[in-house]
Order: C-alpha cells, then sequence, then structure tokens
C-alpha cells in the first residue's frame, strides 16, 4: 500500500532537520516522522552530537518512537518521511520495521555537497565482499556460534520475530 504524499509530513520532517542542525545543534540536517492513518506516531532528529551516539539517526529515533507508541517492532501500514535520502542503516532498519514506504526529500548527493556526509561510500562499501571492506569482516568460531543457533532453533515457544 503506498499512501499519497502529504506535504505537511514533510515539512515537520524538515523543521526537524532544521531544530537538529541550526536550532539546538545536536547533530546533522536530519529529521524524521512516522505516519499511521494520516497522524504522526514517531519524530526524530539527528542527535549524534548531543548524546555522542553514531546511530542517533533522526529515521532511528522515530522508528524507536512509533514502534514504542504502537506496541510493536512491525510498522505495517505506516510512511517514513524523512528530510534526506537514508543512509543504509536507516533503510535497513526500515526493512526491519516493515514500513510500507518511504519519501525522502534530500538526496544523499545533496548530504554529501553541503555536508560532507559521505553515505554513499557506505553503499560502495557492503556491495564489496566483507573482508575487502575498509572495515574488514572475518568470520571466527562459527562452530561455538552455531551451537547456541541450534538450541535456539529446537526450542520449543522460543521468542521470535
Ligand atoms: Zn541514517
Amino acid at each position: 500500500m503506498t499512501e499519497d504524499f502529504n506535504p505537511k509530513f514533510m515539512i515537520r520532517a524538515i523543521e526537524l532537520s532544521r531544530r537538529a542542525s541550526i536550532e539546538e545543534k545536536t547533530g546533522g540536517v536530519f529529521g524524521c516522522v512516522v505516519v499511521k492513518d494520516g497522524k504522526i506516531i514517531g519524530e526524530g532528529y539527528n542527535q549524534v552530537l548531543k548524546n555522542n551516539d553514531p546511530t542517533w539517526h533522526a529515521e532511528m529515533q522515530a522508528i524507536k518512537e512509533a514502534c514504542k507508541s504502537i506496541g510493536s517492532p512491525h510498522l505495517e501500514g505506516c510512511i517514513l518521511y524523512t528530510s534526506a535520502e537514508c543512509c543504509p542503516m536507516c533503510l535497513t532498519a526500515a526493512y526491519w520495521a516493515h514500513v510500507d514506504h518511504i519519501y525522502y526529500a534530500a538526496t544523499t548527493g545533496d548530504a554529501l555537497e553541503y555536508g560532507n556526509f559521505d553515505d554513499i561510500d557506505f553503499l560502495e562499501e557492503i556491495r564489496k565482499d566483507p573482508k575487502d571492506r575498509r572495515i574488514s569482516a572475518v568470520g571466527r568460531m562459527r562452530s561455538e556460534a552455531v551451537e547456541v543457533w541450534k538450541e535456539f532453533a529446537a526450542m520449543e515457544n522460543k521468542a521470535h520475530y
């Protein structure tokens, strides 16, 4: 389901981007709202600098708030409005959250040009073989870890999402 674009929600996301970057200086030029049935159920703005938290992106906060407000880790039927195109972390969070649709305003190119945010580089990194990435990822102690997976798989009444 793709809900029609409503500019008032993007205006709010852009307001939040101004709050983060210019008014409160909590982080980058990023704001976000999650909308369900024509109402905002979660809001966020970048607070990476305020909280010394590299994951405190607008979308992450808005998704967390929205999930809390409806008491579910999933946001089916929800639309995410973000003032700038999602970085790979937030895009993935949107997939984990099962949002229906994303609207963005500024592009990753704008974020690079005006703010030197290098998300585009992250996308290129992700496409590489894990061992060839700048932060290389190498597998170790698989069998020990898989023991827990096997125990989990065999469990009755396991918590799953
Ligand atoms: Zn992000």
